[in-house]
């Protein structure tokens, strides 16, 4: 995808480039790694002659929209496990569960409690006693086929650069990135959720070294958004028109300016920022800053 430069005064006074990979602009709602992470997953899919794909998620989940998505456009059947079983009610309100069932998604939704036992052999059992049998795809995506399609992000036009900084929920997206990568190159992953575990899962998926996490800029916690970090994504937009979201690509790039301004980045260096997408989940996230008297971000 296309590399878009930005142009911040930040930036030039610290003198180092930045450029935007808008993997964002490979759809307009189910945009960025979602569909890098399926493309490899449907193909096992239908060689194994599966007719359906079971995964998981959130009510506001990236994953969800875009298997829903893709799996229709490809002759699926989806079902989406959903976490909460409150949403059971009045799920028509959340924009993300309306474009899934939109394209045919049929939803369990499953109580906090049950949604933690989703990696058990008895609720995996339990499910395909209810469905038939069904390609399980994880939460999030992530499994070898994911990180193989997450390997194609990076192409020959971007060997010059000495940084690549990404996003990182599960990690499958920074482990293609780190394994299409050049020696030369340091990959720097920015968790969106809190804690240390994720480094064990990411060597599952890679085993070369040029790569890092930096822990800072989770915002309190997966999904947790704060006014500063809406003014920030409002701002950035205002000023370099691109899109960010506030799960992902907004408190990464909070991140990626911060290290910066510390002058962590040496002189003249050149840094590649993946922009994974994650757009579709801006309108639910300003119903829940509503609700909650916090600034909305700007469509
Ligand atoms: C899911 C997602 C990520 C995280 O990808 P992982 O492979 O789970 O680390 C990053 N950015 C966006 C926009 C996402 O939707």
């Amino acid at each position: 995808m296309l590399n878009q430069q930005v142009h911040l005064p930040l930036l030039s006074k610290n003198n180092v480039s930045l450029f935007i990979k808008r993997e964002d602009l490979l759809h307009p709602f189910v945009s960025g790694n979602k569909f890098r992470k399926l493309k490899y997953n449907l193909e096992d899919a239908s060689s194994g002659g599966f007719e359906t794909i079971l995964t998981f998620g959130g009510a506001y989940s990236n994953h969800i929209a875009a298997t829903a998505y893709a799996g229709k456009k490809n002759g699926f059947k989806t079902i989406g496990v959903i976490r909460g079983e409150e949403l059971q009610s009045n799920w028509l309100e959340n924009p993300t569960l309306k474009f899934a069932f939109e394209q045919d998604m049929q939803f369990k939704f499953v109580s906090r409690e049950s949604y933690r036992e989703k990696k058990q052999k008895g609720f995996l059992k339990a499910l395909e006693a209810e469905y038939g049998s069904c390609f399980i795809l994880p939460e999030g995506g992530t499994n070898f086929a994911a990180v193989k399609g997450c390997e194609e992000i990076l192409t020959g036009e971007d060997a010059g650069f000495d940084f690549i900084c990404c996003c990182v929920g599960t990690g499958g997206t920074l482990a293609g990135i780190v394994n299409a990568s050049l020696p030369n190159q340091q990959v720097l992953g920015f968790p969106a959720i809190r804690g240390g575990f994720i480094k064990e899962d990411i060597r599952k998926f890679t085993t070369k070294k040029n790569w890092d996490l930096k822990v800072e800029h989770h915002f309190g916690g997966y999904g947790k958004v704060t006014q500063q970090l809406v003014i920030f994504i409002n701002d950035f937009k205002e000023r370099t028109a691109i899109p960010l979201d506030p799960v992902y690509t907004g408190k990464m790039l909070f991140g990626v300016l911060d290290l910066v301004k510390s002058g962590f980045f040496p002189k003249g260096s050149k840094i590649l920022v993946i922009h994974s997408g994650g757009l579709q989940g801006i309108s639910g996230m300003n119903q829940v800053l509503k609700r909650k008297k916090i600034p909305q971000l700007d469509l």
